[in-house]
């Protein structure tokens, strides 16, 4: 490689939002043939609202929410902070919450808590197993509705017993779709791989053209689902954001983390995307290949 030409590529890069780790990475964008994308924060905006509360028969939606929410404000989690910020009311101050004892996070799972002497769980039908509890057959038709309209269910439990189901979504960014189809030009094959539901997953693929889907996946098993894209012979780059992506960023051939993500992912890739724009991935892409092909 001639020092002049790896200049051009990653000044050039620079004025798109491509930060590169080394001239090294160049040559793995020139192999790869498999994109895995995150879905929250990378495919999505990772902005949560809460959109739904489901109650069972008698139980107060209001006192629902003020329970799960006291528990999810001592979590960083998207979803936490959507069912948070609405217990207190819409905006980041608002009405207190009450304080939580013996808080525990789980990763892609959930939470769990002691709020006003109760016993509090929120997160997934996973994370309810656990714990020898299950939904209402109301609750499940609530949280399979949701899912099968892209949006992701939360249980909420409250000592020893599902009460309630809250629904929080975010939107797919506008220009995820684009990006999609300028990554499949390149060659390579999106794959969605998310801790969310299946179903979940499967509406967002759908909308952004993604055809295979690896969806329920824990933080910790990422990285696993990297090695057998690679078992299978493939080259893979993945595109991600969060704490619970690093590992599997550097797993990858080629690791690219969204520049508005965690510090954690961004440590762990090979190329950042600073303005958070999944079409910037096509473009790094594109642009290494070029340079490839300068000095060559
Ligand atoms: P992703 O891979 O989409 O970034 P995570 O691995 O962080 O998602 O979480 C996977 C799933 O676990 C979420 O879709 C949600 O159902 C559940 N979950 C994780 N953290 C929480 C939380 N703090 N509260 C409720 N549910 C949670
Ligand atoms: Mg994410």
């Amino acid at each position: 490689a001639t020092p002049t030409a790896l200049l051009v590529g990653t000044g050039r890069g620079a004025q798109l939002g491509i930060l590169i780790t080394g001239p090294e990475v160049l040559e793995s964008t020139r192999r790869v043939d498999t994109v895995v994308l995150d879905k929250t924060g990378t495919v999505t905006t990772g902005r949560m609202e809460l959109v739904d509360v489901v109650t069972d028969a008698g139980a107060s939606a209001a006192d629902l929410l003020r329970l799960a929410g006291a528990v999810e404000d001592a979590s960083e989690h998207p979803i936490a902070q959507a069912i948070a910020r609405a217990a207190r009311g819409g905006g980041a101050e608002g009405a207190a919450l009450p304080p939580v004892d013996q808080f525990q996070n789980l990763p892609g799972l959930g939470v769990s808590g002691t709020v006003e002497g109760h016993a509090v769980l929120v997160g997934t039908e996973r994370l309810l197993a656990e714990w020898a509890q299950h939904p209402s057959t109301a609750l499940s038709e609530a949280a399979e509705a949701a899912a099968a309209a892209g949006r992701t269910a939360v249980f909420v439990a409250v000592d020893g017993e599902v009460r309630g189901v809250l629904t929080v979504a975010d939107a797919v960014k506008p220009t995820s779709a684009e990006a999609v189809a300028r990554l499949r030009d390149l060659g390579l094959e999106p794959v969605l791989l998310t801790g969310d539901h299946e179903a979940v997953a499967r509406q967002v693929a759908h909308t952004v053209g993604i055809e295979r889907v690896i969806a329920g996946v824990l933080p910790a098993d990422k990285l696993a689902e990297i090695q057998r894209l690679q078992g299978e012979g493939r080259t893979v780059a993945m595109v991600g954001d969060g704490v619970n992506d690093a590992a599997a960023l550097a797993q990858a051939d080629l690791g690219i983390a969204m520049g508005t993500g965690t510090d954690a992912a961004i440590q762990a890739s090979d190329i950042t995307l600073v303005r958070g724009d999944l079409r910037a991935a096509a473009d790094a892409v594109r642009l290494s290949r070029a340079t490839l092909g300068t000095i060559r």
